[in-house]
């Protein structure tokens, strides 16, 4: 039986073969690490490292953007990428492309239909509640689209709804004691496919009103900034809470944003669609201004 990696692997080959595309960005095996890596494949013989299946946990998406700036300062011809991408990492391709980070031709997105990574017993929440098994955007799909699709619960949803229940002063405590123990080692930011400025505020030496101290204060600044910066534009890709070494529940902020967006600007999920205007870059003479 012909599998979805066997796929992969022929397409990327024939992709490379004829010059469509000059890198093939997917994950393969690193046998030292025992987990799948990002993998940026340039000759049609090495296509056969390419792996698809549930170790292929991480996003690409961010990758992407880092090679391609990395190399627009050595390289000077066009060229163009494909990438490998679940339902949730597609989403995040969207954020950079709507975000004019790369153009829509330098990218070849190939998605796959996607059932759930990590550890089938103890899926990781997104997968979970997924509503993107078939990757909302794609040029290549590969595996067979599901025939029934449900709208699954969201049990993320409701924690944010439980936690809005609580009153200012648990909120409060709850999340100073989360962000006292912040290293503000960006790794959230990093990995993140809406968090794809050139310059970051936080990285930058002339601002003087954030600092790199990690006091609670601080962290709690450098997060509702950033929870500002992705609002409306966060495709809920979980990356950032993942990749977070000290465990802090991220995702219940970005939802929290998501949905309030999404009920403010009655706007589909952010990252699905390739036209989409985030509703915080856009400004129309009726947006809500009773907070001014
Ligand atoms: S969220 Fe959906 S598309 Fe993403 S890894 Fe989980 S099941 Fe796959
Ligand atoms: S879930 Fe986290 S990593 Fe993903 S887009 Fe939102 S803020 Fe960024
Ligand atoms: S990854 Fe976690 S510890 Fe590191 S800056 Fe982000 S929230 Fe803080």
């Amino acid at each position: 039986m012909t599998t979805i990696q066997d796929e992969l692997r022929e397409t990327a080959r024939t992709l490379l073969a004829e010059g469509q595309v000059d890198c093939v960005l997917g994950w393969a095996w690193e046998e030292e690490l025992q987990r799948a890596v990002p993998c940026f494949v340039r000759a049609a013989e090495d296509a056969k490292r390419l792996i698809w299946d549930e170790r292929c946990v991480v996003s690409l998406a961010p990758f992407l953007l880092h090679m391609k700036r990395q190399l627009s300062s050595v390289r000077t011809e066009p060229s163009r990428t494909a990438i490998v991408v679940k339902g949730c990492d597609a989403r995040g391709v969207v954020r950079i492309l709507r975000d004019q980070q790369l153009e829509r031709d330098e990218v070849l997105i190939i998605g796959v239909v996607c059932q759930g990574v990590g550890d089938p017993d103890n899926r990781p929440a997104k997968c979970r509640e997924c509503q993107y098994h078939v990757p909302p955007v794609y040029d290549l799909l590969l595996g067979e689209e599901p025939k029934e699709t449900q709208t699954p619960s969201s049990p993320l949803l409701e924690r944010v709804r439980e936690i809005e229940g609580w009153d200012v002063a648990d909120r409060a405590s709850y999340w100073r004691e989360h962000f006292s123990r912040c290293l503000r080692c960006y790794a959230c930011r990093q990995v993140c496919p809406a968090c794809n400025c050139v310059e970051c505020i936080f990285d930058s030496e002339r601002t003087r009103w954030t600092y790199k101290r990690t006091t609670a204060e601080e962290n709690m600044i450098f997060h509702a900034i950033r929870a500002f910066h992705v609002a409306g534009r966060c495709v809920e890709c979980g990356e950032c809470e993942r990749a977070c070494p000290m465990g802090i529940p991220l995702m219940e902020i970005n939802k929290k944003v998501a949905s309030d967006i999404k009920e403010l600007f009655s706007v589909p999920d952010a990252g699905v669609d390739l036209r989409e205007e985030p509703p915080l870059v856009r400004y129309e003479t009726g947006d809500l201004d009773h907070f001014v």
